[in-house]
């Protein structure tokens, strides 16, 4: 029985290492398009991206631990086709591997802007050459724009503020992180960054990218403003990386969809954040992009096909790192929820808010408070096992 793993990001090789740990006999073999081993993206728009860090502080393995572990790692090499009933994958080199059990691991792609493509500096952040390249431009005193204030955008402003430069952000919303998180949460993050100098354009798109020769000069935003711009990072969310995918006849529907234990199709699973898992806590299908998600899934598919003990699927865990703030939550964050701030120590600078959906806890998020939110976890988990079993 051989496994062959596709993509070779966290969740892929969670999968190959919980596979070697609990025994499987076959071969492993984990593919993935870049020319690294798997490592961790966190840290692409934190410790990496400020220059604090490097690759060894992302990377999640060494060669010579895939080799202890009789792990197979090809690296640059892409899935283009998956024959599900030959149980084939073919790649971009023109070969093609024989699979026992396929699991699929290709993550998200970042979502680009077309009008963007001729300018150097105006990037994306998904690879750890994304990070590198825009560390590179990112040095003191330039001239920052991002366009997004999703997490990555957030978090790319902060460590732009936090280099000397100068931060221009757009967003079509009327706020940061809309739409995910709750207002009156949003605002305290907006409210930071504009203390650390952040200029937002709530409302606004670039209308016009000014780039002669493909080099960054400014940007004009839909009001007319004009910004005076270095080098751009697009933070403006993901796509599954499914297309190889589409001749496949497994089921996608915003990534591939899957039942409790990560099975989409007879002998083929996937895993992270390319994976729309049903989650019986909640009675229904949802894709996460979560890194600690991604390891939970790792294991419980491994625990499938190795028969071996399968953790529950813990309650999603979040975080995002911006200046001294360390923010976290448990749980499925809808940010139209009920909100109760029910700490809130403005000069230790912490803070706990629950959300509740018609009365039931859904989730609790934290600013500095690591140790404030852990009581409300095990409240969240039952409460959250009650709604999934009416779901059922
Ligand atoms: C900048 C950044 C910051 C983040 N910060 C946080 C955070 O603070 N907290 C948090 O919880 N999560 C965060 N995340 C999300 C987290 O990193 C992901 O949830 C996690 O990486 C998912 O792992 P994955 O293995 O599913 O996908 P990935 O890590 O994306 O790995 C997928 C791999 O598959 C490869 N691949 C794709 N297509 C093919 C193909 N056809 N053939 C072969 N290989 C292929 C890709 O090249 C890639 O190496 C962040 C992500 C980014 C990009």
């Amino acid at each position: 029985m051989d496994a062959l793993i596709i993509g070779a990001g966290a969740a892929g090789l969670a999968v190959a290492e919980a596979l070697a740990e609990r025994g499987w006999e076959g071969d492993i073999t984990l593919v993935g398009q870049e020319n690294y081993v798997p490592y961790d993206r966190p840290p692409l728009s934190k410790a990496l991206l400020s220059g604090e860090q490097e690759f060894d502080f992302v990377s999640l393995c060494s060669e010579e631990s895939l080799q202890n572990n009789n792990i197979n790692l090809v690296k640059g090499k892409t899935a283009t086709l998956l024959d599900a009933t030959q149980k084939v994958v073919n790649f971009d080199d023109g070969s093609r591997m024989i699979f026992d059990k396929l699991i699929i691991a290709t993550g998200v792609d970042a979502r680009d802007l077309p009008a963007t493509q001729h300018i150097d500096a105006a990037l994306t952040l998904r690879t750890f050459e994304d990070s590198m390249k825009f560390r590179g431009l990112m040095t003191e005193g330039k001239e920052i724009l991002v366009v997004g204030a999703g997490f990555i955008g957030l978090e790319v402003a902060a460590t732009a503020i936090l280099k000397g430069c100068t931060v221009h952000v757009v967003e079509p919303s009327p706020g940061v992180l809309y739409g995910k998180f709750p207002e009156v949460l949003s605002e305290r993050i907006r409210q930071s960054h504009e203390e650390k100098g952040v200029n937002f354009h709530f409302g606004q798109v670039v209308e016009h990218w000014n780039a002669p020769d493909g080099v960054l000069e400014s940007v004009t935003l839909s009001d007319g403003t004009t910004i005076t711009a270095e080098a751009a990072l697009i933070g403006i969310g993901t796509i599954p990386t499914t297309g190889w995918l589409a001749d496949s006849g497994l089921t996608i529907a915003n990534g591939i969809m899957c039942d409790a234990h990560g099975l989409a199709a007879e002998d083929i699973y996937a895993v992270g954040d390319v994976s729309n898992w049903f989650l019986p806590l909640i009675g229904e299908n949802r894709r996460i992009e979560h890194r600690l998600s991604a390891g939970e899934q790792a294991q419980i598919v491994a625990a499938q096909l190795t028969g071996t003990d399968a953790p529950a699927l813990d309650l999603p865990f979040f975080w995002t790192d911006q200046y001294q703030e360390k923010w976290q939550g448990y749980g499925y964050v809808d940010w139209q929820a009920d909100i109760e701030i029910v700490h809130d120590d403005k000069e230790a600078n912490k803070l706990v808010a629950v959300l509740r959906k018609d009365g039931v806890l859904e989730a609790v998020i934290g600013k500095n408070a690591v140790k404030q939110l852990m009581p409300y976890r095990r409240e969240l988990k039952l409460a959250a096992q009650a709604a999934g079993a009416a779901k059922l």
